[in-house]
């Protein structure tokens, strides 16, 4: 079978670990999704994976913490206080919080995440992450999925017990979100100036987004050096504006993971999907999240009754498309003996 002799010479770069131009990225982002190009594509993606993880693929789990109407109303989430989808505020308790990541740890997940809404005060937060901190083991990653912060919040993470961040420029960041690009990137940098290890993603795809606005975030995670990188279709929940353009598939999924994993080369520690699915994690996905708690994702208040999937669906996943799930705390964010910053150097 004959490919396309420009893809293939894309690809022949990919697999000879060289970095391919943001013109190429987009020119995979564009082939046909029933040509051979695209098999080809995610084939190439399947095998840098491997290469460089081996068999091992990992589960991260993410605690929500509160469900309030948060006033930056993201045109895609479920919290946006104009959308009207949850109008009460509920907030898990600090004891709650804490049985919750630990329950996470002893199931096997690699790593614990810990996510609020953009406006949730943040030394209430850090006082449930020490609390978290205490019962999980000192090398298991505890990573903030919080609302934009500078460096004194930095700082603080540090001085919590976290070794990463969750963060991203999400598409049409300052369109359909009501925050200032200028701020998420502020973020990115403080994160990256403060050695907190990045989890960057390329989100929340829709039908809508164009090969360049999605190919402009895959590079912009490798440019802030992303630990991990992962792609994250759009759920459209009903009440949000951006409802009506629907759902990209499976297969779209699996192909902006496969160009984002060949963009990125070598240089993360994992290769995230979410929501997770087979066919991300034949595309060269090796991670995904088991998640509990409030989502941006799902109308329910406990996701773990919904969307979220346990550590136990993940695992189970993993074997599935092939994956040794990993023992242990993930390698993607390291933990250090005690926490260093800019500030305290
Ligand atoms: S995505 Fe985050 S910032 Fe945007 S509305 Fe939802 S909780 Fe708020």
């Amino acid at each position: 079978m004959k490919l396309d002799p420009e893809i293939e010479k894309i690809l022949d770069k990919a697999l000879a670990g060289e970095q391919i131009t943001r013109q190429e990225a987009v020119k995979l982002l564009q082939v046909d999704e029933n040509s051979p190009e695209l098999y080809a594509i995610m084939s190439v993606a399947n095998t840098l994976t491997r290469r460089h993880f081996g068999d091992k693929g990992e589960v991260w789990a993410q605690v929500g913490i509160n469900i309030w109407p948060c006033p930056k109303s993201c045109a895609f989430c479920t919290f946006g206080e104009k959308w009207g989808v949850f109008t009460s505020r509920v907030e898990l308790s600090l004891e709650e919080v804490v049985s919750r990541a630990k329950a996470f740890e002893d199931a096997g997940a690699n790593a614990i995440f810990l996510m609020t809404t953009a406006d949730y005060p943040f030394g209430r937060f850090l006082e449930i992450a020490k609390a978290v901190r205490e019962v999980l083991s000192p090398d298991m990653p505890m990573v903030a999925n919080i609302g934009d912060f500078g460096p004194e919040e930095a700082e603080k993470l540090l001085e919590a017990g976290f070794q990463g961040a969750y963060h991203v420029f999400r598409l049409r960041e300052g369109r359909d979100t009501e925050i200032d690009p200028k701020v998420r990137l502020r973020t990115l940098e403080t994160i990256r100036d403060f050695g907190l290890a990045l989890a960057y993603c390329v989100e929340p795809i829709g039908p809508e987004h164009s090969p360049e606005e999605l190919v402009e975030e895959m590079f912009r995670g490798k440019d802030y050096l992303a630990a991990s990188l992962a792609a994250m279709w759009r759920v459209p929940v009903p009440q949000t504006p951006l409802y009506k353009y629907g759902m990209i598939s499976q297969w779209t999924l699996a192909k902006a993971v496969a160009v984002t994993r060949i963009v990125v080369g070598d240089s993360i520690k994992a290769m995230g999907v979410h929501e997770a699915r087979i066919l991300p994690l034949r595309a060269g996905a090796n991670q995904i999240y088991a998640e509990t708690g409030p989502n941006p994702r799902d109308v329910l208040e406990d996701t773990s009754k919904g969307r979220g999937f346990t550590v136990e669906d993940c695992k189970e996943l993993l074997v599935e498309a092939g994956y040794t799930p990993l023992e242990g705390p993930s390698g993607a964010f390291p933990v250090r003996p005690k926490a260093v910053s800019p500030l305290t150097d």
